[in-house]
C-alpha cells in the first residue's frame, strides 16, 4: 500500500458517491433546459458533489482545510430555496440524508478562502470541472487532490463519461475519446504511480492489482495527438493551431472539457494538452489542475506552465505565479515549450 492509502480510500469512496449524484442529474437534463440555457442541473450537481466530498473528507481528516470551488452563500439567498430542496433530495437519493442546513454546512466545509497556504496539508476540490461539458452531456470531471508541503500528494479524478478502456490510437480516435462510456476513476499517489478503476461500484483499490496508466512514448510530432478545451474562451484555439502547424502535428486536436484532458494524456490517448491563456489577467484555479497534474505526472508525463515553470500550489486558490499549462508525455515537452514561446502569447 502507498503512504496515502487512507486518503485514497476516503477520496475514492467520496468521488464515487458524488459521481452517482452527478450522473443522475446529468441524465435529467432536457433539451428544453439546454435551449433555455438553464444552468440549474449544473448548480444542483455542483453543490451536491461538493457536499458529499467535503463531508467525507472533513470527517476522515478533521484538521485538513479544503479549498473547494463553491460555498453555500448563493444557496442561502432568497429565491433559491427550491435549489436547496432539490440538492437535499439528490443527496438523499445517493444515501446521504440531512437537512438543508446540514447540506450547507457540508458545502462550507470546503469553503476555505484565505490568502497564501491554507495549511501545510490541505485538499482542493472541483466538484464538477467542465460544467459546459456536463450540460452538453459530454465530458466532465470530479477532481480531488491533497497537497502537502506544496507538493500534490494524492489525487482522485472521476471522469464519469470517459470510457474505462483507453481508445486504440486509430484514425478515428479524436471522436472516440470524447464519446460517452462506462466511466473512469483515476487515482494517483506521489511516488506510487497512477491507476484507473471503474467509477461505478465500490471495488477496493489495491495498487498491486489495479490497472496502472502510462503516458505514450511518442517522440515524433507526425504521430502526436493534441487535446485542448472545447471552449475557446478557456484556451486559445488559434494559438494552438499555430503551434501545431509549427511542430508538424497533422492530427486535428481532440477537444474535450475538464481534467479528462490530463487523463487522456496520462493513459496515452493523447500526447499533448495545451491550455493557452486567452487574456493576460487570468490566473488558473488550483482545483482545475491539482488532481489532473498528479495523475499525469505519476503516469510519467510532464506538466509546466507556458514558460516552462512547474505549477506552484503554494499561493492560495490561484496559480498566481503561473500562466497557462503545457502537459506532455515527456519526450515532446521541450520542443512544445519552444513552439509555445514562439507563438507570442500575451
Ligand atoms: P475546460 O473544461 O478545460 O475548458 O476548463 C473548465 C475550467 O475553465 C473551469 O473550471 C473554469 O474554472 C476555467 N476557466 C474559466 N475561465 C477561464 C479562462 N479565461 N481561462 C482558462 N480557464 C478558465
Ligand atoms: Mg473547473
Amino acid at each position: 500500500m502507498t503512504d496515502y492509502a487512507s486518503e485514497l480510500r476516503a477520496g475514492i469512496a467520496a468521488v464515487r458517491q458524488a459521481a452517482r449524484l452527478c450522473q443522475t442529474v446529468q441524465r435529467s437534463i432536457t433539451a428544453d433546459a439546454l435551449e433555455k440555457k438553464d444552468k440549474s442541473p449544473v448548480t444542483i450537481a455542483d453543490f451536491g458533489s461538493q457536499a458529499i466530498i467535503c463531508k467525507a473528507i472533513g470527517e476522515a481528516f478533521p484538521d485538513d482545510p479544503i479549498v473547494g470551488e463553491e460555498d453555500s452563500a448563493e444557496l442561502k439567498e432568497p429565491g433559491n430555496e427550491a435549489f436547496l430542496t432539490r440538492i437535499v433530495a439528490e443527496l438523499t437519493a445517493v444515501g446521504l440524508s440531512g437537512s438543508p442546513e446540514d447540506a450547507c454546512r457540508w458545502i462550507d466545509r470546503g469553503g476555505w478562502n484565505g490568502e497564501g497556504m491554507p495549511g501545510e496539508r490541505f485538499w482542493t476540490l472541483d466538484p464538477i470541472d467542465g460544467t459546459k461539458g456536463f450540460l452538453r452531456g459530454q465530458q466532465y470531471a470530479i477532481s480531488l487532490a491533497m497537497i502537502e508541503n506544496g507538493q500534490i500528494a494524492a489525487a482522485i479524478v472521476g471522469c464519469p463519461n470517459l470510457p474505462l478502456e483507453a481508445t486504440a490510437r486509430g484514425a478515428s480516435a479524436d471522436d472516440s475519446i470524447i464519446a460517452r462510456g462506462a466511466g473512469s476513476l483515476f487515482v494517483a499517489a506521489r511516488g506510487a504511480g497512477a491507476f484507473v478503476l471503474p467509477i461505478d461500484g465500490d471495488s477496493a483499490f489495491d495498487p498491486a492489482s489495479a490497472t496502472s496508466v502510462q503516458v505514450s512514448t511518442v517522440a515524433d510530432f507526425a504521430a502526436a495527438r493534441l487535446c485542448e478545451s472545447v471552449e475557446s474562451g478557456h484556451s486559445s484555439h488559434s494559438h494552438s493551431a499555430q503551434i501545431a502547424a509549427e511542430l508538424g502535428i497533422v492530427h486535428e486536436p481532440a477537444r474535450l472539457d475538464s481534467q479528462a484532458k490530463y487523463a487522456v494524456v496520462a493513459r496515452g490517448e493523447a500526447d499533448i494538452y495545451l491550455r493557452l491563456p486567452t487574456r493576460p489577467g487570468y490566473r488558473e484555479k488550483i482545483w482545475d489542475h491539482a488532481g489532473g497534474v498528479l495523475v499525469t505526472e505519476e503516469a510519467g508525463g510532464t506538466v509546466t506552465d507556458i514558460t516552462g515553470k512547474p505549477l506552484d500550489f503554494t499561493h492560495g486558490r490561484e496559480l498566481t505565479e503561473n500562466r497557462g499549462v503545457v502537459v506532455t508525455n515527456g519526450p515532446l515537452h521541450e520542443r512544445v515549450l519552444a513552439a509555445v514561446r514562439n507563438a507570442g502569447i500575451e
